[in-house]
């Protein structure tokens, strides 16, 4: 099931969320005298909240973009996401999960096999072993189900915090951490939301001012705002409704 995300234009998002912005930038150093980086407070409720707002009415009803039908084919997908493209491994996707359709299969699949079909996504070897493995603790040690508990799903082979997140959080609905990517912890820092460099620590920040019921949404959100606008190199500033939230040094452009 190939899951689809609707994204507003940011003008009409940035209409939506300006007002509840202009008053929170009014409180903020936004002057260009001031040093770039740096705002008052950036962890005050009420920012955290106006850049949860834009966030939100940026972005309704985003969703994980790795392609699965079900928690084990998602459990993959993130496993061979490491170091990859969602796009990458959602092309290898489809014929995997055709050669290799339960947990059971991949348990018992050939690792020349394996390795040949996910070649593409890098580390293809390591990715391999772990996904069998995987297979086959999930079908020895769960009965075929992938497990709902961090706890137990930290058992499987290849499956960090950052996976068990995405398939605790993404297929459960169940929120005991946040998902920390490339995307979360570098507009995590351009934001000011944390200053720690680990994905653990950083999470760790996450999930002390963000409210629980926001921890799932609020990496998918990130996550395509980093693809989409707030991009590594070059960030669009001026079509970000973040904007008058931030001020980030790495800024292109400031309406501020
Ligand atoms: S204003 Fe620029 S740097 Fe700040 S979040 Fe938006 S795109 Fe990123």
């Amino acid at each position: 099931m190939a899951k689809t995300t609707v994204v507003r234009t940011a003008a009409k998002a940035k209409a939506l969320v300006g007002a509840k912005a202009r008053t929170i930038a009014k409180t903020e150093p936004v002057s260009a005298k001031k040093k770039a980086g740096t705002t008052r407070n950036p962890l005050a409720p009420e920012r955290i909240e106006a850049i949860l707002d834009a966030l939100r009415q940026t972005y309704p009803g985003v969703v994980c973009a790795l392609n699965h039908e079900n928690a084990w084919e998602l459990t993959v997908a993130t496993i061979l996401s490491a170091q990859c493209t969602d796009v990458r491994v959602n092309l290898v996707t489809p014929a995997l999960f055709k050669a290799f359709p339960t947990p059971k299969a991949m348990a018992v699949a050939s690792l020349p096999e394996l390795e040949e079909l996910i070649r593409t996504t890098g580390f293809f070897r390591n990715k391999a072993k772990s996904i069998q493995g995987a297979g086959r603790v999930v079908t020895e040690t769960f009965s075929g189900k992938v497990p709902q508990t961090m706890e137990e799903i930290l058992t499987l082979p290849g499956v960090a915090r950052k996976t068990g997140n995405v398939v605790l959080g993404s297929w459960f609905g169940i929120a005991v951490g946040v998902v920390v990517d490339t995307h979360v912890m570098r507009l995590s820092k351009r934001l000011e939301l944390t200053k720690e460099t680990s994905p653990e620590k950083v999470e760790r920040d996450l999930m002390k001012i963000l409210p629980q019921d926001r921890w799932i949404a609020f990496s998918h959100e990130l996550i395509h705002h980093g693809r989409q606008v707030c991009i590594a190199r070059k960030p669009r500033c001026a079509d970000c409704t973040l904007e008058r939230l931030c001020n980030s040094a790495d800024k292109t452009w400031s309406s501020h």
